[in-house]
């Protein structure tokens, strides 16, 4: 099957490349104000955070450190249930550091919400989050989200980290998935 152009899967490109570039250099201005003289560990949720963490992180002009968690979410289908499970833990103990958690969206809230729980009981100085994205009308758990990239409409987005059956994420904008990809059309036969 020949690959096919990846724009042509989406709708709408909804932030356009040099708009995260210059959203994340503000975010990075605030970070480094309210952290300067602290440590800080940025902890990146896998594999979604991967693009946001990368660019992030070059952004800041402090010597963070960089951790990574996956977790995954039990849930019928596309909704997220809450119940959480760790597939990879940190390396890095907790006791007393700074802790800026890194995640590409927040939907309901429900995954970020157990993670913020699982992070504080570990002993921390501090947690806070930085989300590229959020989608206010999906809220089902209030979350004090300290760094937010931008708000977008409650559809279902891909690109820069995020994913549509793992695929997409190498997209340097964040679209909307068209939805001949994840319904497609059944050919009519004669
Ligand atoms: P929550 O627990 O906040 O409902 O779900 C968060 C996770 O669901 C995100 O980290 C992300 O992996 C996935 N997710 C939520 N909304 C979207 C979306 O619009 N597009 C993609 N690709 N993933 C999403
Ligand atoms: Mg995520
Ligand atoms: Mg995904």
């Amino acid at each position: 099957m020949e690959p096919r152009d990846i724009d042509g899967d989406l709708t709408e490109i909804l932030i356009e490349e040099g708009q995260i570039r210059d959203r994340l250099a503000e975010l990075s201005r605030r970070i480094e104000a309210d952290y300067a003289g602290k440590d800080l560990l940025l902890v990146g949720v896998l594999k979604g955070a991967v693009m946001v963490m990368a660019d992030l992180a070059r952004e800041l002009k402090h010597p963070i450190a960089m951790d990574w968690m996956a977790v995954s979410s039990y849930g019928s289908g596309t909704a997220s249930s809450g119940v959480v499970r760790i597939l990879k833990d940190l390396d890095t103990d907790l006791t007393g550091r700074h802790v800026l958690i890194v995640e590409d969206i927040i939907d309901s809230g429900l995954t970020l919400s157990w993670l913020l729980a699982n992070l504080n009981s570990r002993g921390p100085a501090s947690v806070e989050i930085c989300a590229l994205l959020r989608k206010p009308e999906a809220a089902r758990v209030e979350i004090d989200v300290k760094y937010v990239g931008f708000e977008i409409p409650n559809q279902f987005v891909v690109g820069y980290g995020l994913d549509y059956a793992e695929k997409y994420r190498n997209l340097r904008s964040v679209g909307v998935l068209a939805s001949h990809v994840y319904a497609p059309v059944e050919p009519v036969s004669a």
